[in-house]
């Protein structure tokens, strides 16, 4: 088969409004599945990425890294998916496979050539392109099963911010008897309250305003409080096991810090466009760590999506045409999202 081209919405320089066009795709190679995606997620990583807010981007730039789909055909190699299967595709598409982060199953650090959904150049040094699209072809070691039991437009969330929230509470074990706050109430942070609450962590929400509150209640947080409020700084210090930030913007680090509890670990993934500064005694007062998290790796994305499964959840969505993406942005941007959009593919 030759190279293909399909449909797609992409962003053809920093700040231009995405638009529809077409990209190739290369040919089912032995292990590669192709898959008809059929629902993409919006990520506030690929607005950041579309307006080149963290540099380097590569134009015309496809965002998408929370594809679900349909195998439409499978390489000769192919052992793990059939036609016809439900899959998934997150945000890496392919790694060294040989340095000792992917040995370990954690592909997201590579440190011999990670290669990103889109906004990355694959080995033979072609762009990728992401998920804002009708079809994608990917190495099958880089493709999820997603499980009976979660429809596929509210699974493809899950493929970068279920994962991205799921990771650090593994990794610190949110769990019963924790208390667990989640910073910023938007697509991570509503799967960061669903996964803690599964995970059976006491779950606090701490968000600009109390606007979303009683969302985040029934998302399975048992508390919330307006970070607005100076007072809830006073009267939550000390109380956190755990706080995992999904902030877009850069935060008021030291503030936070105090929220944590002696050996306590505030967990960023937010990935804002600016530095932070920090006073280090904010960690050494209670031996605090302050520590990031990315993603997370193939295996663990798949344990991320089996969890999900025999919770009963997928994401929060609001389902959009292709043509309200731009739409879609500006909303994500003034934290007006409840609490995924998701493109219908096929309006592509
Ligand atoms: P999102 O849906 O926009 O959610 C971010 C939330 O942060 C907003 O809903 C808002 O919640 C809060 N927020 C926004 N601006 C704020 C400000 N100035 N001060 C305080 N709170 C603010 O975005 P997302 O898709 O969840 O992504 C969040 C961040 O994580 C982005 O920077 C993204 O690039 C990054 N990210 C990182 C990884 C990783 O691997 N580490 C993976 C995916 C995404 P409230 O309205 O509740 O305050
Ligand atoms: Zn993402
Ligand atoms: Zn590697």
């Amino acid at each position: 088969m030759t190279v293909t081209t399909v449909a797609a919405y992409a962003a053809t320089a920093p700040n231009a409004p995405l638009e529809r066009t077409t990209v190739p795709r290369r040919p089912v190679g032995e292990h590669d599945v192709l898959i008809d995606i059929k629902y993409a997620g919006i990520c506030h990583s690929d607005i950041h990425q579309a307006r080149d807010g963290w540099g380097k981007g590569i134009f015309p730039m496809v965002p998408g890294h929370e594809i679900a789909g349909i195998v439409a055909e499978v390489g000769s190699g192919v052992t793990k998916f059939t036609v016809g299967d439900r899959v998934g595709v997150g945000c890496l598409v392919d790694s060294c496979r040989e340095c000792d982060n992917c040995k370990a199953g954690l592909e997201q650090y590579c440190t011999g050539g990670g290669v990103p959904t889109y906004n990355g150049l694959d080995k033979q040094g072609e762009p990728t392109y992401g998920g804002y699209s009708t079809h994608v072809v990917v190495d099958e070691n880089y493709t999820l099963r997603i499980p009976e039991g979660i429809s596929l437009e509210v699974a493809a969330p899950l493929l970068c911010a279920g994962i991205t929230t799921y990771s650090p509470l593994a990794h610190w074990n949110a769990g019963p008897g924790k208390k667990v706050a989640i910073v910023g109430l938007g697509g991570l942070g509503h799967m960061g309250v669903k996964i803690a609450h599964a995970m059976g962590a006491e779950v606090t929400v701490l968000s600009q305003s109390l606007r979303k509150q009683e969302d985040g209640l029934k998302l399975g947080a048992d508390h919330y409080y307006a970070t607005s409020d100076p007072e809830t700084f006073k009267q939550l210090a000390g109380t956190f096991d755990l706080i995992v930030s999904t902030v877009s913007a850069p935060l008021p680090l030291d503030s936070y810090l105090s929220l944590l509890r002696t050996d306590g670990a505030f967990v960023n993934v937010g990935a804002p466009e600016e530095p932070v500064s920090l006073n280090l005694f904010s960690v050494i007062g209670g031996r605090k760590t302050l520590a990031g998290s990315g993603i997370g790796g193939i295996r663990e994305t798949q344990e991320m999506l089996d969890f999900c499964a025999e919770h009963g959840f997928g994401a929060e969505i609001e389902l959009i045409d292709a043509d309200g993406i731009n739409e879609a942005y500006e909303r994500v941007l003034n934290s007006d999202v409840r609490y995924r959009f998701v493109i219908d593919t096929s309006t592509i």
